[in-house]
């Protein structure tokens, strides 16, 4: 069997800041790693669009194939943990950032960076969760330590018919919290109350800039918008509540007070899936496996070919995407 594969590369040349083609490249041209694994499914996050868009310095080194994270099968290796045939899934390390990523065929990484498979879980339905919703599981997991139980009150996500939270709203319906979704679609309520949300705010009810204190309306919130959209449901935190911020969908910058946190105990609490340590992806994604509903999950994902990640990623940064996107690397949908 020939050992060439298709990927995506991103280059730099003097003439334009970067160029996105498909290529052809065989195993010699990987990084060095020690588990070779022949990629199955991957996905387009948010975070895959501004790499190859290069609206915002994804990439750390070039030329560089994107995509940071995949499913698939270990072909070869030459870590303890792992051998020819084992299921796994990879998300972040850097992988699509620093080192080679998930739009190829194959790729090479360190088996430190790996998870198995969750037992049951195909690795499409693995992608269609993606980063996005194992993200999602880490917020999920954060408000939990701070004790943000259903019996609190309700729970707000932002940016809710996208991937990070159309998981999160369907993950915290599944765990009996009363959900409050905010969306700029209000044309996807349909779609945001079938994964389990019991109230849809607009946007725009959150975007303007904050007031220091706001009227107490959620027990807790999963943002992955950032920006005034965070500082407004800070504000709007009840006495000792908890924020998990993850995204920057509306901006990097935090507009806020510290009135929520010095005259209401609401704590923020900050989401990493990148560097994230081991046990947490293992307890996240056994989590995912046990409790998000399947249907919900076929409802919030679309499966898309290959040969589509580049428009995609476009259209995810266009705010185009619904949910979340599997990229099959087996056949043309
Ligand atoms: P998506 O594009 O799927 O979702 C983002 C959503 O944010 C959109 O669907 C939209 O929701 C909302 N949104 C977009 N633009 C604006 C805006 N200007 N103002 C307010 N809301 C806006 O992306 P993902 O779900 O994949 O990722 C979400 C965020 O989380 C990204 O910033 C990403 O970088 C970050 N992220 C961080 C991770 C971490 O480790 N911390 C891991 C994964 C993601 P709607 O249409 O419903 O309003």
């Amino acid at each position: 069997m020939s050992d060439r594969f298709q990927a995506v590369l991103i280059s730099r040349n003097d003439k334009e800041p970067q160029t996105v083609d498909f290529v052809e490249m065989t195993e010699d041209e990987l990084m060095n790693g020690d588990v070779t694994v022949a990629v199955e499914a991957t996905t387009v996050n948010y975070k895959d669009g501004l790499a190859i868009t290069g609206k915002s310095p994804v990439i750390r080194r070039f030329p560089m194939i994107p995509g940071i994270d995949f499913a698939g099968t270990v072909t070869r290796s030459d870590h303890p943990d792992w051998q020819e045939g084992d299921k796994v899934i990879l998300n972040g390390w850097g992988v699509g950032e620093t080192h080679y990523g998930a739009y190829a065929g194959r790729a090479r990484v360190s088996g430190d960076w790996l998870v198995s498979l969750p037992e049951g879980m195909s690795v499409e339905n693995a992608m269609a969760v993606g980063t996005a919703g194992y993200t999602a599981m880490l917020c999920v997991m954060a408000l939990e330590r701070h004790g943000i139980t259903p019996d609190r009150g309700p729970v707000i996500v932002t940016g809710a018919s996208g991937g990070v939270g159309s998981v999160a709203v369907s993950l915290l319906s599944e765990l009996g919290y009363e959900v409050t979704a905010s969306t700029g679609r209000t044309t996807e309520e349909a779609y945001l109350k079938e994964l389990g949300a019991d109230e849809i705010i607009s946007r725009e009810e959150l975007s303007g800039p904050a007031r220091p204190l706001g009227k107490q309306r959620w027990a807790g919130g999963i943002d992955a918008v950032g920006s005034h959209t965070l500082a407004n449901v800070l504000s709007m935190t009840c006495y000792g509540g908890a924020v998990a911020a993850c995204g920057l969908a509306q901006g990097v910058d935090l507009p806020a007070s510290v009135a929520p946190f010095i005259l209401r105990g609401v704590s923020l609490l900050g989401i990493d899936s990148v560097m994230a340590p081991r046990q947490l992806r293992v307890e996240a994604w056994d989590r995912i496996a046990e409790q998000l509903d399947h249907k919900k999950l076929s409802a919030l994902s679309r499966t898309i070919a290959f040969s589509d990640v580049i428009q995609a990623a476009e259209d995810i940064i266009a705010g185009r995407v619904r949910g979340r996107l599997v990229v099959s690397m087996h056949e043309e949908t």
